[in-house]
């Protein structure tokens, strides 16, 4: 069918207000950080309800039309991006809250409800989605979903996967799937919903979601704590989960050059602690006695450094402070913007082995001609680092010679080269990598049977 027939179609079933192309396009993204690059598609719709996305995603179907989804767009891995020939369809409109039980502790959302708006509604009501991380006042409900993603309490909390306790998902042929029970335990037959959590948008839309909530601590205090070595920091994970385990729900590493460089003169953050130490600790607690919490977290921090397990700590003193603390930590993505070019990493690594792997793979990238700036830092305790890679040049040969640098290390671990991020489109090669050909397969298989004439998020993951 001509491409401008396909345009009409949608606009019997869309107000004209939904539907975006031609020069309309210009304003648009495909991505949102770093980029001004304007989005290339046949049309941009702007649906408002889980009906009308089925109604396009028939259409699609039935002119086998290629669909690219937009949440958020704060995607790491180029998942996002599309061509003229494909119709993207964006959630943004969908973003309304429908129900915050409290009893039950669950939010039922529409898939395009910003993170932080989802936080600060519930936050109201006493409650937490614990969901934290640096894109959350960008990145979309459903396209945490549809990532799996991870963050910063992890440790404590799980990924998006554990939060998730209802799905609403629109199928590639147009059928609406809709299971938005609020249940903790649920095994009459298949757990679906798992199917589209993580899959970047390769099997469904997702629409609407239950998500689990937790009481709201009443406290957070927040700790920077340093050492020369990696054990210690091990040392340090034990130490904290011995004695404050519930309370501990983040544990962050920033290597010396990323410290030094988030807390330089040129920055607006402060330097707590000198720069010349190798490994930077930073600790959340979050708990619910106001009157002893302090004196828990400061005595053990305090004990850490008597036992000489680290060199030295600070503990914010108050609000400013932890929060100025922690965004030593958070605010690193702004590192990326020092170069021209950059590339980012998101690996899994056995957490027994991370000091090792990354001496190893920072060693390799320093010898390698064109990296201008190596800056790791990570969850430790859940073994998954990031690295931003700084570069003056595009140049493919510099990013493929970087890219082995880190799935190879990463290979020889037994790790995985997406701990949250994700394939998308950017990290399909290496996908090998990580995965046996027989997982693969299988992939393929699962996506062919949902999606057999592969018009919804073609060519990404698989
Ligand atoms: C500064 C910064 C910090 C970050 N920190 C973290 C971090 O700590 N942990 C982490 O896991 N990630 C992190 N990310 C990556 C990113 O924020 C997450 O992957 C996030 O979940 C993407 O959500 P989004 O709404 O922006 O999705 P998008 O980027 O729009 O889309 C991501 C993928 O999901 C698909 N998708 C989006 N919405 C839907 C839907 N409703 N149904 C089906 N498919 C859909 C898209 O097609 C695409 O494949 C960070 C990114 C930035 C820029």
């Amino acid at each position: 069918m001509p491409k401008n027939n396909i345009i009409n179609l949608f606009a019997e079933i869309l107000d004209p207000s939904s539907i975006l192309s031609g020069d309309e396009l210009k304003s648009r993204f495909y991505h949102i950080w770093k980029t001004d690059i304007s989005l290339e598609s046949l049309c941009l719709l702007l649906p408002k309800s889980s009906e009308e996305i089925s109604s396009i995603v028939k259409i699609c179907n039935e002119n086998n039309q290629e669909i690219i989804i937009h949440g958020g767009l704060t995607n790491l891995v180029g998942s996002t991006i599309s061509n003229k020939s494909q119709v993207v369809i964006s959630l943004e409109r969908m973003n309304k809250i429908i129900e915050i039980d409290e009893q039950g502790k669950t939010i039922t959302c529409e898939s395009g409800a910003i993170i932080e708006n989802i936080i600060d509604a519930v936050k109201d009501k006493d409650l937490l989605l614990p969901l934290n991380f640096g894109a959350r006042g960008s990145a979309q409900i459903g396209g945490a979903i549809s990532t799996n993603a991870g963050g910063l309490r992890v440790f404590k909390y799980g990924m998006t996967r554990n939060l998730v306790m209802g799905i609403e998902v629109v199928l590639p042929d147009g059928t609406i799937i809709s299971s938005l029970k609020k249940l903790m335990k649920d095994n009459s037959g298949y757990d679906l919903k798992q199917l589209f959590i993580g899959s970047e948008g390769t099997l469904g839309i997702v629409t609407k979601v239950v998500l689990r909530l937790y009481r709201l601590p009443k406290t957070r205090y927040t700790s920077l704590a340093v050492t020369n070595n990696y054990q210690s920091v091990l040392d340090l994970l034990k130490i904290m989960e011995d004695k404050i385990s519930s309370s501990l729900t983040g544990f962050e590493l920033l290597w010396n050059d990323t410290y030094k460089k988030m807390v330089d003169d040129k920055t607006l953050y402060n330097k707590y602690l000198p720069d010349n130490f190798k490994y930077y600790v930073f600790i959340e607690y979050m708990g619910g006695d106001f009157e002893n919490d302090y004196n828990l977290f400061e005595s053990v921090v305090l004990d850490s450094i008597n036992k000489g397990v680290i060199d030295d700590a600070v503990i914010g003193k108050d609000d400013k402070e932890q929060v100025n603390i922690w965004g030593i930590r958070e605010d690193v993505a702004v590192l990326a913007d020092e170069r021209d070019f950059d590339q980012q990493f998101d690996i899994s690594i056995p957490v027994a082995l991370i000091g090792k792997v990354i001496d190893k793979i920072s060693k390799e990238l320093k010898d390698c001609e064109g990296v201008k700036t190596i800056y790791p830092f990570g969850h430790v305790a859940d073994g998954n680092i990031h690295f931003i890679i700084g570069k003056d040049s595009d140049d493919d040969v510099l990013k493929s010679k970087i890219n082995d640098i880190i799935y190879n290390n990463t290979k020889l671990v037994d790790g995985s080269i997406s701990a949250e991020h994700g394939i998308g489109l950017d990290k399909k090669k290496y996908l090998i990598k990580s995965r046996s050909e027989d997982e693969i397969d299988l992939m393929r298989l699962i996506k062919k049977s949902i999606d057999p004439k592969n018009i919804l998020n073609p060519g990404r993951v698989i």
